[in-house]
Formats: structure tokens, sequence, C-alpha cells
């Protein structure tokens, strides 16, 4: 610490990359300070550091940290309040450019592993990444405010959000109770065989289209007394609400009601919630994955003939590519790669979908032969699924009633709060018989697709543009229809996990699941850092396998 003050002061209106020599671990009071990278001028993007408190001075005790989900709510407890205490001391140095500039992750309304807050697992060491826009006067360096950010501005941050003793304890201990009970949930959803729980009292929309945070006066959530079940959870007790059982079931209602609220809901709900979201009681199949169209995404080698078959160009819809896939193509392969990828629930909103991927009705198959006619739709394959695959699905219908036929749950939707109409609508569904024969039997496609991955060039620049995707080389990869990536930190994980199966089995043919495997494999061993090469760890975030796999079949091919 003292050397590295002398060697500050020592630097004062030299020029900019004299900086550069900082580089190095610093030993301060009650944490060592790592200066990973320095900046080449004021105006690029600021430096990065961390600091490493040990688990003894961290001083937390050790049932945060040694089991994964509490740690995983530990982490997410300390970035957010050290990067509340970053923001207050951001330019409070002043000079050119990005002098001053301080800035650290910033969490949104999901709990997820992030880089840039770490918990020793075995030794309770506690890691904070940040960034630093070293001071200048003009391009020369400003000793005096560099000194201000590392001896004054940020230790009592460090402090205050790293040491035990300085903590809100009541909050943490809240905190490592609901991510206890969040735990809970899930195991009881597997054991009671649902695949979502919404409890009562919970809030589902969001302050706006551009908000995450809770929409204020909503509706709050009650369960239907016919779907409603009472969850034991460790600390929270008895916890009713309702329950979606596996299988397949339709939300219907009038427009406006709030049935893709509902749906949205449960796509977000894969990944557990922070205290205050309104959600934080609401859990889904971890592998629920929202299927939607997606006009003009690329295809690789899919085998999509379940829904698709006899093109009229006389293309094999058993190993189809395309750059440019149609509304039914698209959401058949999103589908399927999705089941590929271990899916066991797909959630589909009708507003988003290909209607003739859903459904043709009666008068359509009359007139039009079923032998000219390329696409199943996927009502008629749904049980099909379910049953032999046990992929359940949830499906927002608004319009088209032949899917009561299909259900096993039917929730109505009435002016925001679910209602049980299964009974009814089926009674009702009696009287109009579906005239169309539903697929069934075996399910049979491809499942060890084998792809062929571009090898990666030894220096590849990735930029992420938030959740629509990432530039690889400028190469663009678009992602904005994979609707459940939580945000950029998530992103770049996912292009750190494409590049790190490049470099790895980049030029081989080899089946996709060996690609997820290993690639999950090492964030399961060795956490989501692995996902970095030098001596910086970027901010990232934990992703799925699925949205790799999204990512993955988006990129290969082209
Ligand atoms: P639908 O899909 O049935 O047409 P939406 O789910 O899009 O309806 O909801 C319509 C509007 O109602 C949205 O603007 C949404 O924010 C609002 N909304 C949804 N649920 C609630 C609720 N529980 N309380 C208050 N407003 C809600
Ligand atoms: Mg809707």
């Amino acid at each position: 610490m003292k050397q590295l003050q002398s060697q500050i002061r020592s630097m004062d209106h030299k020029g900019y990359p004299a900086y550069k020599s900082l580089k190095g671990k610093y030993r301060f009071a009650s944490y060592e300070l790592w200066i990973d990278h320095v900046q080449g001028d004021p105006f690029a993007s600021p430096s990065s550091l961390h600091v490493s408190i040990s688990g003894k001075t961290a001083g937390i005790p050790a049932e945060c940290y040694m089991e994964k989900h509490r740690r995983i709510a530990l982490e997410d407890f300390l970035l957010r309040g050290f990067a509340k205490g970053v923001e207050k001391i951001s330019f409070q140095a002043k000079g050119s450019g990005k002098s001053g500039l301080i800035t650290a992750s910033r969490p949104g309304q999901e709990i997820l592993e992030r880089s840039a807050c770490q918990v020793g697992s075995e030794n309770g060491t506690v890691l904070f990444r940040f960034s630093v826009g070293f001071p200048a006067r003009g391009r020369s360096i400003d000793a005096h405010e560099l000194e201000k950010i590392l001896f004054v501005l940020l230790p009592p941050v460090v402090e205050k959000a790293g040491l035990y003793q300085n903590l809100n304890q009541k909050a943490l201990q809240q905190s490592m109770e609901l991510a206890d009970d969040q735990k809970a949930i899930r195991e009881q959803l597997a054991e009671k065989g649902l695949v979502a729980f919404v409890a009562n009292g919970s809030v589902l929309p969001r302050e706006s289209g551009i908000s995450e945070r809770p929409m204020k006066n909503a509706v709050v959530f009650q369960s239907p007394e016919s779907l409603e079940i009472v969850l034991q959870l460790p600390h929270r007790g008895a916890c009713a609400g309702m329950g979606i059982p596996k299988g397949i079931t339709l939300i219907v209602g009038g427009g406006y009601h709030g049935k893709s609220t509902l749906l949205k809901t449960l796509e977000k709900s894969v990944y557990p919630h922070i205290a205050g979201d309104g959600r934080e009681y609401i859990a889904t199949e971890e592998t629920g994955m929202k299927i939607r169209a997606e006009d003009g995404r690329s295809v690789y080698k899919e085998d999509i003939s379940l829904f698709i078959r006899n093109l009229p160009n006389g293309k094999d819809t058993s190993c189809f590519s395309t750059l440019d896939a149609s509304g039914s193509t698209s959401q058949a392969a999103n589908t399927i790669e999705a089941v590929e990828a271990g899916s066991r629930l797909l959630l589909i909103d009708e507003d988003t979908s290909a209607t003739n991927f859903m459904i043709r009705d009666e008068l359509m198959e009359l007139v039009i032969a079923a032998q000219q006619e390329p696409i199943v739709p996927f009502i008629k394959r749904v049980r099909q699924l379910y049953e032999e695959k046990g992929v359940s699905t949830i499906l927002v219908a608004g319009s088209c009633g032949a899917f009561f036929h299909v259900a096993d749950t039917v929730i109505q939707m009435d002016r925001y709060l679910p209602k049980e109409i299964t009974q009814e609508a089926k009674k009702t569904a009696g009287a109009f018989p579906l005239k169309m024969e539903l697929e069934t039997g075996k399910l049979e496609f491809e499942e060890d697709r084998e792809v062929f991955l571009l090898r990666s060039d030894d220096r590849n620049k990735i930029k992420v543009t938030g959740t629509d995707g990432f530039l690889i080389n400028k190469k663009s990869v678009d992602l904005r229809y994979l609707e459940q990536i939580t945000d950029g930190e998530q992103m770049l994980a996912i292009a750190k996990a494409l590049e790190y199966l490049r470099k790895k089995y980049g030029g081989k043919t080899i089946a996709m699941e060996k690609l997820l495997d290993s690639v999950m494999n090492l964030l399961e061993k060795h956490g989501i850092c692995a996902l970095s090469e030098g001596s910086v760890v970027p901010n990232m975030a934990m992703p799925r396998r699925l949205e790799i796999a999204g990512c993955l079949n988006r990129f290969i091919g082209r």
C-alpha cells in the first residue's frame, strides 16, 4: 500500500502510459488490491481492478457460503451492496475523459452467479471486481486524484460491503432464508409432479416494458381453489399457491386479461428473484423454454421432419438447413432444438407464434389435402411430445378453441385472476369434435445430431449488444429471440462459452450433446470465471445449457 502510494505520487504530470506500471497486487489494511489491467488513455475503457478480502477478515459465517444455493445468494447480496457503494463514489474524483468513473456490475431482478463477486466455497474469501477510470488532466497523469480514489474513496466502500461486521446482518439472514425457501420450492416441484408454482400474493406484472420492477397497485395473484397446493418451506412455513401439473396446460381468456403476463412470469421464473420483486415465491421447471416464431433465423442440419415434410422444393427436412427460415420452420426448429438440449417444458404464446405452425382448421384440411401441406401442426404433436418424451407445454391460446381437446388443464385469466375451467371447457368442446387425426406412437427424430464447429481465430474480439446478441470479429450473432437471456453479462458468458467450444472442438464434427456437456461440466466444476482466459475476468453471469445451445444452433453452418 505504501509502495503504491509513493509510486503514484512519483507519476504526477507524467504521460498517461506511465500508469501501466501500476499493474500488480498491493496489500491494504483489510484486503488485497489487484490492478489487473490499466487503460491506455483517459478516453479508453476504464482500468480493471479487483479486491480480495480473506475469509478471516471478512468474517462471514460458513453457513452462508458452504452450500451452493446460499453462496450464490450471498454473492448476489454482497455485490448489490458493493455496487451501490461504488455508485456513490463514482466521479468524485475528476478529470478528462473517463477520469474518476467507477463501476461495478449492477444485477437485475434475478439471483445468478456472477463473476463480479465471488466467495470462496471453502475459505469464505470475498472478491469484488470493478473498473476505475484512472484520472488525467488533459492527457497527463493526475496522481492526486488516483490517490484519492484508491486511498480515500474506495477503502470504506470495500469494508462496508465486504466485512460481516458492517453488513446489514438481518437482511443477509433474510436473503439466506429466501434462498433456502426457493430451493425447497424447486425440490417440491419435482416431487409433486408440477412444472410451475405461483404463490398466492405474488405480483406478476412489471412496472413497464423497460422496467423489470414490480407494478405498483397490481392485482395480486390468487390461485383457484382447484389448483391450490400448500408447500412446506423451511423458513416461511406453509406457502399456498397455484401448482401447474405436468402435461398440457392452456391459458385462455379475453384480450388484456393477463394471459401473456402469466406466461412471461413463468418464462422468467426459471431463475430465482430477489426479495421484494413480487416473483420470489414463483418457480418454473428450470429447463422451461420459450418457443416462438423467428422468421429469418438460420437453421443448420436440423431434423424438423416431425413438423415439416414434403417441401415443394424437395428439400430433405430430416437434415434441414437454411439461412432464412420462415415463421413455421423457425418455430419448428426452435421446438426441436429445445427438446434436443433437454427442455422438459415448452412455453408458447399465440401472440408470438406462427399460426400455421400451431394449427390448421377443418375447412382448410378439406380444401388443401394433407399431402399438399408440408406442416404437421403443433396441435397434432403436443400430446405425443408429452407422452413419449415427457415434455410438457404451457400454451397461451386466446383465439383457438381446438387446443381444448388436447389440454390436461385449462386456466382462464379473468381480470388478472386465474380460474380453472378444465371441466367446462372439455364439456363444451365435446360438442365440437376435433376433426383431425392426432399423431401417436413413438416420436422419431434424429437426436444425436452432429455439427461442425468452425475453428476459432486466435484473437477474437467479442462485443455484446445487450440482450440482442453479440458481434464476434464484426460477425453478428442474433440472439434477441432467446427471450429468457437476462442481461448483457449472461450474453457475454454465452459468447465466451461459444469461444471455449470453438477452441476445444473447432474444425471437428461432433455431437451437439457432447459440446453442451463439455461446457456445462466446466461451469459446474469451476464456476462462471472458468470461461475467461487472461488476467482480466470480465463481468459475466451464469447462463443455462438451453441458451448456449440456442447460440450454437444459430452460429453453426454460417
Ligand atoms: P393478454 O395477454 O391477456 O392480452 P396481458 O398479459 O398482455 O394480457 O396484460 C394486459 C395488461 O394488463 C398489461 O399491460 C399488464 O401490465 C396488465 N396487467 C397484467 N396483469 C396485471 C395485474 N395482475 N394487475 C394489474 N395489471 C395487470
Ligand atoms: Mg397476450
